[in-house]
């Protein structure tokens, strides 16, 4: 019965808690998870909303109790706050004047919960807290939120935090918005709230120049910005600005949507002038270094180092290829003869055109060493190649570079070339090169041979293909010089007369006379003979009056008529003389021949014409020269003009004019020389004048009806003083042409005469 009664009233009692509980909850708030009732003074609690399990553990249990089972079931991060936060003692300090206070704590299952205590009972008089309602809520969620909100913002922080100690400004990209937001501290707001594109073109216009902008222009082009950094992750760039220099400009991904596209970036610049420019000056010296490793120091040209590497790069190479080496010719006799100066210039002049032409024929060239040269050609045919060599060399023989002991008197080189065999070792190919400039060296310089192979033998065998200029230039300082030339020459002409003694017993023909002791007839004159001077045989037979000696022109008669007989006597003539063409101009020839016994037993003296014009024109200017400077003035310059082909055909100078000459190299005109001539030495009162008096013009009109035309003026000496000159220009009475000028240049003294020095 009185067990009855307990649970009966145990039952009442419940419901009366339960019922209290759900009034009170009611009239507080229906956001609380649970609510307790604690009677600080009395030491007891009750429930009043939730909390069943506490309630019933501690139905008979003081305030004490309750709590700590309350925080046994808490984690342990979350005991000690609770404790100290249900610390009734320190009620009423923490409290004061305040109804609730409150706080966030994680509770047995992980929730963040939050505990608030409201005051329910006090003390008005002393505000001493005698009851107080702990409620408690969850805010899990809320709490969640504000936890990634809080990450957000940390990262940020961060992120902000460890740039600007590098970035010099960040931006923030919202392209979605439109959006570009300055996020460094050192420019606040500068973009800030402006439509993307507008800042973009502010920033741009402020910071890069047009040059820059342009140079840059994929990169600072922003439309395209989300697709680029979809595609590329980040995008960055050095860009040289104006208020800072060098910048690196990176763009990052900052946020992307779900299908991955950026919709907002950051842009960050650094400063990296010094940086950069330290690499650019790195870079630039490494170039430097580089090319002067491949390039020659004196005619700045490719050297052998190029060579290599571009051997190297070609090695594996099955193109046809052709190897030429070039070798100036008498080099050495150049240098002792104009000094080594000059003869610097002239390794340079002579590399000039080799890598002109190189570079137009799309050929490698380089300086192999001293003044040796090599040219390569890849893909290209044997006669194209040819014609390369053929274009250079006669490029170098068009300078005019005077070089008195050269085979040709002007500055000329030997070329040899052979074709790389297979995958023959490149210097192996120089080799061939090599021995084929050998036999160009041999036979006579100025000239090109190619080494071909033979299969059968496998030997080289070597082929003259192309000989520039077989005619001799003559240009000498002074006229025992020139004497020495003419000397020269003759012997030249000698060994091709004897040349032409082998062809004479070989092939019947040119001009026989019959009879050795009836010589002046002819017995035959050949069609080509007579064609030589412009005559058919008839014609020409008549002309000679049928005699091969008179034929030639009566200023020669005597002499040649004297020499023959004596010469004829010992088997063999070599006569020089002139013949009448049949327009009326002359020919110089040389009539060679030998006496033979022909199939009647009779002996009969066979001759050839050899057309040597050109040789005995120079002869002439020669002979010219040294007989002006024995008989006439002695002249401190000289040189022969001629009107017709408008170029000079040869010239001298004194030591005095040396320097000078050197500029006038490669001047053909007379205006353009004596142009080149007063600007480096005409003094400039008198340029004007002086270049009026030298028109060609007005020369050739001058000497119509003069014998002589003298210019006078003033010049200036290589010691920088000022002196008096005189040009005379006299009618060349050697030649028959009538159109050669020479010129003689004389100093003359204060008073107009001759300056003897
Ligand atoms: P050839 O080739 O026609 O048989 O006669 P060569 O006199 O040219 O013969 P060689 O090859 O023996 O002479 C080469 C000369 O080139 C020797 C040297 O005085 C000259 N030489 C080489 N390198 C230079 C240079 O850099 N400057 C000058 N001025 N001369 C150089
Ligand atoms: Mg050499
Ligand atoms: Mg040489």
């Amino acid at each position: 019965m009185a067990a009855d009664n307990t649970s009966e009233t145990l039952k009442k009692y419940d419901d009366e808690v339960l019922e209290r509980s759900f009034q009170v909850t009611k009239s507080l708030t229906n956001v609380y998870n649970t609510c307790f009732n604690f009677d600080i003074d009395a030491g007891t609690f009750s429930s009043l909303k939730g909390g069943d399990y506490l309630t019933y553990m501690s139905r008979s249990c003081g305030t004490e109790l309750v709590i700590q089972n309350w925080l046994s079931m808490m984690p342990e991060r979350s005991v000690d706050l609770l404790s100290a936060f249900l610390d009734f003692s320190t009620l009423d300090k923490r409290m004061r004047n305040r109804m609730s206070i409150s706080t966030e704590y994680v509770d047995a299952i992980g929730k963040w919960m939050r505990a608030t205590l409201i005051v329910s009972d006090m003390d008005e008089k002393t505000g001493h807290i005698k009851g107080v309602t702990l409620a408690t809520e969850d805010i899990d969620l809320e709490k969640s939120k504000e936890l990634e909100w809080r990450k957000a913002i940390r990262d940020r922080i961060t992120l902000l935090s460890s740039v600007a100690n590098v970035y010099h400004s960040l931006y923030q990209i919202d392209f979605k918005n439109d959006e570009l937001k300055d996020l460094s501290a050192n420019q606040t707001d500068r973009f800030y709230g402006l439509p993307l594109h507008q800042a973009w073109k502010l920033w741009i216009l402020k910071d890069f120049t047009p040059e820059t902008y342009e140079a840059h222009k994929a990169f600072l082009k922003f439309d395209d910005a989300p697709k680029r950094l979809k595609e590329q992750g980040v995008i960055a760039e050095d860009i040289l600005t104006i208020p800072h220099g060098w910048m690196n400009i990176m763009v990052a991904p900052y946020k992307r949507d779900k299908n991955g596209n950026v919709v907002e970036a950051l842009i960050m610049t650094r400063i990296i002038d010094k940086e950069k420019r330290a690499e650019l000056r790195q870079a630039e010296a490494l170039r430097i270094a580089r090319e002067s490793a491949y390039l020659d120091g004196l005619t700045g040209i490719n050297n052998r180092t190029a060579l290599k590497a571009f051997m190297s790069e070609y090695d594996i190479d099955k193109a046809e290829m052709y190897v030429a080496l070039f070798d100036i010719d008498k080099f050495k006799d150049y240098n002792d003869t104009y000094g080594h100066v000059m003869g610097d210039e002239t390794l340079k002049a002579v590399a000039e055109s080799l890598n002109r032409i190189a570079k137009e024929e799309d050929a490698f060239c380089c300086r192999y060493g001293g003044e040796e040269f090599v040219l390569i050609t890849r893909g290209r045919k044997r006669e194209e190649m040819a014609g390369i060599l053929e274009k250079i060399s006669k490029d170098i023989l068009n300078k005019k570079i005077e070089h008195v002991k050269g085979p040709v008197g002007l500055v000329s080189v030997s070329i040899g070339f052979a074709e790389r065999d297979g995958m023959e070792d490149i210097v192996d190919t120089v080799r061939h090169a090599d021995d084929a400039l050998y036999y160009s060296k041999q036979n006579g310089r100025n000239r090109i041979t190619f080494a071909s192979m033979d299969v059968k033998s496998g030997q080289r065998l070597f082929d003259v293909t192309f000989a520039p200029s077989t005619r001799k230039y003559i240009a000498k300082d002074e006229s025992a010089g020139a004497k020495n030339e003419v000397d020269e020459l003759k012997e030249a002409l000698k060994i091709r007369s004897h040349q032409l003694d082998v062809v004479l017993n070989a092939i019947p023909g040119g001009i026989y006379t019959c009879k050795a002791t009836a010589p002046y007839n002819f017995q035959y004159v050949s069609k080509e003979a007579a064609e030589m001077f412009g005559y058919t045989v008839d014609e020409f037979l008549e002309y000679s009056n049928n005699s091969a000696v008179l034929a030639c022109i009566s200023e020669d008669r005597d002499t040649v008529i004297d020499l023959y007989k004596e010469q004829v006597a010992s088997g063999r003539h070599l006569l020089e003389y002139r013949i009448r063409c049949k327009d009326g101009s002359y020919k110089h020839v040389i009539d060679s021949g030998k006496k033979l016994t022909d199939s009647y037993g009779e002996e009969v003296v066979y001759s050839v014409y050899l057309d040597i014009t050109d040789e005995k024109k120079l002869e002439q200017m020669a002979h010219t020269s040294s007989a002006f400077k024995a008989l006439s003035v002695d002249f401190d310059a000289l040189s022969f003009f001629n009107f017709k082909e408008n170029s000079f055909k040869d010239f001298y100078i004194s030591d005095r004019y040396r320097n000078v000459a050197g500029v006038w190299r490669n001047a053909h005109s007379l205006t353009e020389r004596f142009d080149i001539y007063s600007k480096s030495v005409v003094y400039e009162a008198d340029q004007e004048r002086f270049n009026a008096m030298v028109q060609a013009d007005n020369v050739y009109k001058a000497l119509e009806n003069k014998r002589a035309y003298y210019i006078n003026y003033r010049m200036y000496k290589s010691d920088g003083s000022v002196a008096r000159a005189q040009i005379k220009l006299v009618k060349d009475n050697s030649d028959p042409s009538g159109e050669t000028v020479i010129m003689c240049y004389i100093n003359l003294d204060e008073s107009g005469k001759r300056k003897e020095e």
